[in-house]
């Protein structure tokens, strides 16, 4: 399949391999910031085709692990409440609240939906005028523009029965975050290739200077992390800390200003927890006040949350690159993809769900 095929092709794999063993002169660590890149990496076993002074930790770009605790309740809450219908991506169903998930909520009786997009949902509430359809807008910079404009177009047809609950994040503050840190291990960024796609990457200059590591634009497949983790090596070996872009085919410095004007038109920045870190200065994003009738938080009635984690769940040192998924003690015993502790052993983006899907062995690459 054209632009896939050839970026799995274990011939440039072995290329890419040969030149980064060319420049390594001592360990480095690298972090790609999104799960989906974790994912990549696990199930072609790009990590362990890598030399062993290379050591990739994974970062916390995948939704479902980071929305935090209080809102699934709140979801929970809201999905309880008669005639509401609660329109969610299907991963968010199964990761734990404090006391319950949405899964429970829907054998219950309640009326929980899996939908694709906020579009999805939207439409849904066109047909159920009677019904109030919420719709759980998680998600980072890839997703904040369909959410922003099922809201615009909610408004523009006069549809009143269609909110969101959100918990939109962005991913720069939380790379800041991750290097201010006195325990941090990141080296260089493996930057998230479609979240740039969206907002582009003129953020990342002043980061790269401020901090003093290399961010590469990096895409997800097995040519694209390898190319990434190339052009990071380069770039420490020689002690530069540039932006460089190794997903151009997708990528612009400038981004897509279409959907960064919609998302600037509903939401504004404000700061945000994220499960298992705390809050992020900056790093959410909410429904500005024009927009505020279609916010669920402020549409139901909401007793006052108390939040109740796991004590086991590390979760929040594995999304900062402090620990691995298989060192944390309950990994695959006490929390199986079956009976989760932590969402990222829910979710398809999630670390310890990479770690556990693909614990015995990858696919083996073909060559293109
Ligand atoms: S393995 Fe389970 S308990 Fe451990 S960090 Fe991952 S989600 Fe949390």
């Amino acid at each position: 399949m054209k632009y896939v095929t050839e970026f799995r092709s274990s011939a440039l794999i072995e290329e890419g391999l040969r030149r980064l063993r060319l420049q390594l002169k001592r360990p480095w660590t690298l972090m790609e910031v999104c799960g989906g890149q974790t994912h990549s990496i696990m199930r072609y076993g790009l990590h362990e085709l890598l030399p062993p002074e290379v050591e990739l930790v994974h970062g916390p770009g995948c939704p479902v692990c980071v929305t935090p605790l209080e809102q699934i309740d709140r979801a929970i809450q809201i999905a309880e409440q008669p005639r509401v219908i609660f329109a969610s991506y299907g991963d968010m169903l199964r990761v734990p609240g404090s006391r319950s998930d949405l899964l429970h909520v829907k054998a219950d009786g309640g009326d929980v939906r899996v939908v694709y997009s906020s579009l999805d949902a939207l439409r849904i509430a066109e047909q159920n005028p009677d019904r109030q359809v919420v719709f759980f807008a998680i998600g980072f910079e890839t997703t904040a523009p369909a959410n922003a404009m099922s809201v615009w177009r909610a408004r523009q047809l006069g549809i009143r029965n269609y909110t969101l609950l959100v918990s939109q994040v962005r991913v720069p503050p939380a790379m800041c975050l991750i290097l201010s840190s006195p325990n941090n291990r990141v080296q260089a960024f493996l930057a998230a290739g479609h979240a740039c796609t969206v907002m582009g990457y003129r953020e990342y200059p002043k980061i790269a200077a401020d901090f003093g590591v290399p961010i590469i634009i990096t895409g997800f497949e097995p040519v694209d992390l390898i190319q990434g983790i190339l052009l990071a090596i380069q770039q420490l070996e020689e002690r530069r800390a540039e932006v460089e872009n190794a997903y151009p085919r997708a990528v612009t410095f400038e981004g897509n200003r279409y959907a960064q004007n919609l998302v600037a038109e509903v939401f504004e920045e404000c700061d945000w927890p994220w499960r298992g870190i705390g809050i992020i200065p900056g790093s959410g994003w909410r429904l500005r006040p024009e927009f505020a009738d279609y916010d669920a938080t402020l549409r139901f009635p909401l007793n006052a949350i108390t939040t109740s984690e796991s004590t086991e769940c590390i979760a929040g040192l594995v999304l900062q690159g402090w620990k691995k998924p298989n060192e944390c003690p309950s990994f695959g015993s006490a929390c199986t993809p079956d009976h989760p502790l932590g969402a990222t052993m829910v979710s398809s983006e999630g670390a310890c769900a990479a770690y556990y899907r693909y614990r015995w062995k990858g696919e083996r690459l073909k060559s293109a």
